[in-house]
């Protein structure tokens, strides 16, 4: 599973997010272990930089995130 997981799984914030019950676990299966080069984060160039924080694979912005 791991080797089929995107390369960013153990420093995203979405996977983080996840961990800590912020989003759903559809996230996680249906990109970070299957579609990851789909993913909208993914195809960011700096994910360091802290606008893209709140971004979700699909692109969209979980507001929820920034509390
Ligand atoms: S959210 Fe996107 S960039 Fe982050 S681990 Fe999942 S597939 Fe990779």
């Amino acid at each position: 599973m791991e080797s089929d997981s995107c390369s960013n799984y153990h420093e995203c914030p979405i996977v983080k997010a996840y961990e800590q019950g912020k989003i759903d676990s559809e996230w996680i299966n249906m990109y970070c272990h299957d579609r990851w080069k789909d993913c909208e984060r993914f195809q960011l160039e700096d994910l360091s930089d802290s606008s893209y924080e709140f971004v979700l694979p699909d692109g969209s912005v979980e507001e929820r995130l920034r509390r």
